[in-house]
């Protein structure tokens, strides 16, 4: 991980900022100079942007007539782990000499400075970080800490310096993380969904190779609801697979009313969704899509699970080609959450098509849990905004900053910018559909958030 170390004279707000970047609440701070005593060091992120912070406001707790020799001893010895400073000045007082003497010494150093205007909230502040470009440091990133207003636009500042590094430390804990690894080495935690007589049952027995289950043409006669494990050898990645299957089907022995089991499969659905990461939506060929498997569809998505349709009994389908090419267009038509649920024809009897299913099954899941590097997610971003920038309502212009990861499983964005609630819906789902196409979450639920800084 990068480290970023904040610089400047006494009571500017280098606590206040450094509070403000790890997120703490806004303790040892006060008006008076040199409150804070300890040198901390603490985990920041900006936009997904994340590096060590080291706080050097203790420094100044000492003789003030040896204040800057102190000050340049000790940051001196900090500097040299440093990938880059954050050198604060207080907008509102202006430059004092012991800014320019910190400022020229910053000068002689390797480490890229980012200059920081703090207190820069309101007219007072203008002056001041006007008159900061005489440092010589480059432009001044105004900010209030203590507001919080303006601290995302670090990102940018920082970014160019340490991204690369943070990229590296980011890449390394990805391949380390064992949540991450740990879930896609796990067993794929299936479902099967679908209204009565569908061919749920059917399709376990199929899968599990063994009439564990009872069936027949009376929907909902299965056994009690279970979650088995077991072993499938995969032909196209060529290795044994773990999966857990979860069998809803049981899970409505109890309720044989007929009239009441269009409800409960939607019910069925609902359970299914909390056990599972990946959802199969199996249809009737010889029904069709119909409007209760859209509604269970939409709650698979809605839940952010990663969904697939299979449409079974294909070896009694009649007008087979016309059949699957009416139920694809349906399905882009009505579920709007995704592009191009994976689509498959199948028979729970025969067997048949549910290799190709569960392969792509894996690769669904893969998709769901995967993280996009920020490097590569702000390109993406930096290109779509050029290609299509966003409008300005009433000559106002709504600021796009920066876009990051915030989750995976299902993948969740966080888009910052400044008028976000202006950002009209229409390009709002012109960077979701961004992300699916050219990120490649095509078949995932993805969530897209936009925040204003704070
Ligand atoms: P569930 O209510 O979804 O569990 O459905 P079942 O598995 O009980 O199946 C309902 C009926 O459809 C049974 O009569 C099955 O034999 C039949 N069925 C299931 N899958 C297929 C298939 O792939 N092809 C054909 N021809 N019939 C199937």
């Amino acid at each position: 991980k990068p480290t970023v170390i904040i610089i400047g004279r006494p009571n500017v707000g280098k606590s206040t900022l450094f509070n403000r970047l790890v997120g703490k609440k806004l303790a040892l701070v006060d008006d008076q100079p040199g409150v804070t005593r300890d040198r901390r060091m603490g985990d920041a992120v900006i936009a997904g942007l994340e590096f060590t912070v080291v706080d050097t406001a203790g420094w100044e707790d000492e003789d003030a007539e040896t204040l800057p020799g102190r000050m340049r001893k000790q940051t001196e010895v900090s500097l040299e782990g440093a990938d880059a400073a954050l050198f604060v000045i207080d907008a509102r007082a202006g430059i004092t000499p012991l800014d320019e003497e910190i400022a020229r010494w910053l000068r002689e150093q390797e480490v890229p400075v980012v200059l920081v205007a703090n207190k820069a909230e309101g007219k007072a502040a203008e002056a001041g970080i006007y008159e900061s470009y005489s440092l010589g440091l480059g432009e001044p990133l105004g900010i209030s800490a203590e507001h919080g207003e303006g601290v995302a636009d670090l990102f940018g500042g920082l970014w160019p310096l340490i991204g690369a590094k943070a990229e590296e430390a980011e890449t390394a804990a990805e391949f380390e993380s064992e949540d991450d690894e740990e879930a896609l080495s796990g067993p794929l935690k299936l479902a099967i969904v679908g209204r009565p007589n569908a061919g749920k049952s059917t399709l376990i027995n199929q899968l599990l190779g063994e009439d564990r289950l009872l069936t027949g043409p009376e929907a909902g006669i299965t056994r009690d609801s279970i979650a088995v494990d077991w072993e499938w050898f995969d032909p196209k990645a060529n290795e044994t697979r773990q999966i857990r299957l979860i069998d809803t089907a049981g899970m409505r022995k109890r309720a044989r009313v007929v009239d009441k089991l269009e409800k409960l499969s939607v019910a069925d659905a609902r359970r299914a969704i909390d056990f599972a990461e990946v959802v199969v939506l199996l249809l009737d060929a010889t029904k069709g899509l119909e409007h209760q498997d859209l509604k269970i569809a939409s709650q698979v998505l809605e839940e952010g699970r990663a969904l697939m349709v299979a449409i079974n009994k294909w070896d009694i389908a009649e007008n087979a080609s016309s059949l699957f090419n009416g139920i694809r267009e349906a399905l882009n038509e009505g579920l709007a959450q995704v592009r191009g649920v994976p689509l498959f024809a199948v028979s729970a009897k025969t067997g048949k098509g549910l290799d190709t299913m569960l392969s792509a099954a894996f690769e669904l899941r893969e998709a769901w849990s995967r993280r996009v590097p920020t490097a590569a997610l702000n390109r993406w971003f930096d290109d779509a905004l050029e290609a299509n920038p966003p409008p300005a309502p009433k000559g106002k212009r709504i600021k796009l900053r920066y876009i990051t990861q915030a989750s995976t499983r299902p993948p969740r964005f966080v888009v910052f910018g400044t008028r976000l609630d202006m950002l009209p819906k229409s390009y709002e789902r012109y960077l979701v559909n961004g992300i699916r196409q050219k990120l490649g979450f095509d078949a995932v639920p993805v969530r897209v958030v936009l925040k204003s800084p704070k």
